[in-house]
């Protein structure tokens, strides 16, 4: 928006040199006042109007989100208010068949727990893919042709090495994280935080994780650790959601469990505000490898292409990329305008389809 009214503005300022030009062949008194006039008529208040217009937007931006944010919030409050005895409740049953040492919580319950999301999720993506049914869904994929269906025999080698990385590794992992949080220390296991407290850590969780993972991402991008390190997870130029796990132990501990951990650990989170945060983590994941844009689901068009080219979009949410230029290429691209999360049946490829350049490039 600042780049176009610099654009007219230097325009304006054109108009008035050319003015000035022929004004040579006047008398010097007029081309005196045609100056001052064209100097105070056109630059004074288009420089008032972008303060006005930029403070404009920027005090509308901040009302429309505390208004949205506020009325969010307390409808979802008011959910809340009427559920949270309900959670508490079942929560409350939960502890008195398991007790409450926090070990059975932090270990077995987040491997019991993120292994069934993991499976459970995966697991429908995979029968997609295996059956390569029902056929209306191969009008969703991000790279048509790829996995219809998938290779038995790489699918059962990704099955092996995502167990590998959920138990052998990831349980090590987990004991680990409960000894932080028993040092960090955590609320009464009794208690749940309260719905808003759940927002105030999510975003952390979610910032922890952008930051974790982007820039340990990068670092495994390096010559030596892509070549003996991630490659095995590159192998899947056209990723299925079940190859999100599918990595190097060492990937699995730095790049995967410590950012989604980070959070918790700074927060010193309650272990269902750590379970509900990992749950959505690992579906988060799955959707971004699942090689399906789905409508009314978060576009997985950015990590699709990381895989696809290896050296663009290196983060979950894209704030990073864009702050370090790894996007530039993916902004310039098809893909790009198709990252958007789909609020019609109407798959992404037939909404933005490859032929028209036009419009790609009018975009950039
Ligand atoms: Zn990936
Ligand atoms: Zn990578």
């Amino acid at each position: 928006m600042k780049r176009s009214h610099n654009r007219s503005r230097n325009k304006k300022t054109g108009k008035a040199d050319k003015n000035l030009d022929m004004a040579d062949f006047q008398s010097a008194t007029t081309v005196h006042d045609k100056k001052t006039h064209s100097t105070s008529g056109a630059q004074q208040p288009s420089l008032l109007s972008s303060l006005w217009s930029v403070l404009f937007v920027i005090s509308s931006a901040l009302i429309g989100f505390a208004a949205f944010r506020n009325t969010l919030t307390w409808h979802l409050q008011r959910f809340w208010g009427a559920s949270g005895d309900f959670w508490q409740a079942l929560w409350d049953r939960l502890l008195d068949v398991t007790g409450e040492d926090p070990f059975t919580f932090w270990v077995y319950g987040t491997t019991v727990l993120t292994v069934a999301v993991y499976w459970i999720f995966g697991g429908i993506y995979t029968i997609l893919d295996v059956t390569n049914k029902p056929a209306v869904l191969r009008r969703y994929k991000v790279q048509p042709g790829t996995n219809e269906p998938v290779d038995t025999k790489r699918l059962l080698q990704v099955i092996g090495w995502v167990l590998f990385n959920q138990i052998v590794v990831g349980m090590p992992i987990a004991y680990l994280s409960y000894v932080l949080m028993k040092w960090r220390g955590s609320p009464p296991l009794r208690e749940l935080p309260t719905f808003h407290w759940v927002l105030v850590e999510m975003a952390v969780h979610i910032l922890m994780e952008e930051i974790g993972f982007y820039y340990s991402h990068r670092v495994l991008h390096s010559r030596y650790l892509y070549r003996f390190i991630h490659k095995r997870h590159h192998e899947w130029t056209a990723p299925i959601a079940v190859t999100a796990m599918y990595c190097h132990p060492l990937e699995s501990i730095f790049s995967n469990l410590l950012p989604i951990f980070l959070g918790v650990f700074i927060m010193g989170s309650h272990v269902a505000t750590a379970w509900l945060w990992f749950s959505l983590a690992i579906l988060s994941t799955l959707n971004a490898h699942s090689g399906y844009h789905l409508p009314f689901f978060p576009s997985p068009e950015a990590h699709d292409f990381h895989h696809l080219k290896f050296n663009q979009c290196f983060g979950v949410l894209g704030v990073l990329d864009r702050i370090h230029g790894t996007d530039t290429l993916f902004r310039n691209t098809r893909a790009y305008t198709r990252h958007v999360m789909m609020l019609s049946l109407i798959p992404p490829r037939e909404a933005f389809p490859d032929e028209s350049k036009c419009s790609s490039k009018q975009r950039n």
